[in-house]
């Protein structure tokens, strides 16, 4: 049977864990999403940089190395193959999003939820469609389907030819994490819309990008982030690339 229990908590979670300098509701991005799609994936920007602009958030690393979860003010890579891994602050990225997480309602799901469940719920509790969400989702899942992609080598392929042959990981009966963003249409070409969600386990042993999940018992923790700010890489290949077409075909192959 499922049950499922939203509680607003509006900002009365108490706030802690972030210093007086940090941003609040700010989205920070490096890159853009059509960027990576053209094979932009040299590293320009490190870790140390980035988690001055979240402690909370998703990405990909230097040469496509893996996907990136950001949680807890810590970098979790989860390579090609399937392991999780601890970058140091000099590892770089070359498109990435983060946020610092103030958590701003807590929405309780029991009972098996599959993703399209999960996000029509969280839409329901997120329901300002315009405005950017962060998204912390932690408990049981009875399956769990990621995905990460392998370190590249230049010339580089474009993102739509490496995913054709990703690696696929599906985890049965795991306590974990999933981290993501649900970004406007208005976004498009610079970032992923809708729902984009990674996942790490407790155990940090596996994870990925999403693909597929079945809840068992989750609670699902939402913010609204209301600011976005696009760092630009300049003096490489970025200002040359070819980024203005539409390429949202690419990006539904690339991340559903
Ligand atoms: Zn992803």
């Amino acid at each position: 049977m499922r049950r499922f229990a939203l509680v607003l908590l509006l900002a009365a979670v108490v706030l802690s864990g972030c210093g007086p300098q940090a941003e609040r509701g700010v989205l920070y991005q490096t890159s853009t999403i059509n960027a990576l799609l053209e094979g932009l994936y040299d590293g320009t920007v490190t870790l140390a940089e980035l988690q001055r602009h979240g402690d909370f958030g998703i990405g990909t690393f230097d040469a496509l190395d893996g996907e990136l979860v950001l949680l807890d003010g810590v970098a979790y890579q989860v390579r090609a193959d399937g392991k999780v891994y601890r970058p140091g602050p000099e590892t770089t990225t070359p498109f990435a999003s983060v946020t610092f997480f103030w958590p701003e309602r807590v929405a309780v799901m029991d009972g098996a939820l599959d993703l399209a469940e999960i996000e029509a719920l969280l839409d329901q509790a997120a329901p300002a469609k315009n405005i950017p969400v962060a998204v912390r989702i932690s408990g049981t899942f009875k399956t769990m389907k990621t995905r990460s992609v392998p370190r590249q080598s230049r010339p580089y392929p474009r993102l739509v030819d490496v995913t054709a042959r990703q690696p696929v990981f599906e985890l049965k009966d795991v306590r974990g994490t999933i981290v993501g963003f649900r970004l406007p249409e208005y976004v498009k070409g610079l970032n992923v819309t809708g729902w984009h969600l990674h996942f790490v386990t407790d155990d940090r042993t596996a994870g990925g990008h999403v693909l597929a999940l079945e809840t068992e018992k989750v609670r699902a923790e939402i913010a609204e982030v209301p600011a976005l700010y696009v760092s630009l890489p300049q003096g490489g290949a970025f200002g040359r690339a070819d980024i203005s077409k539409d390429k949202t075909a690419e990006i539904n192959r690339v991340e559903k």
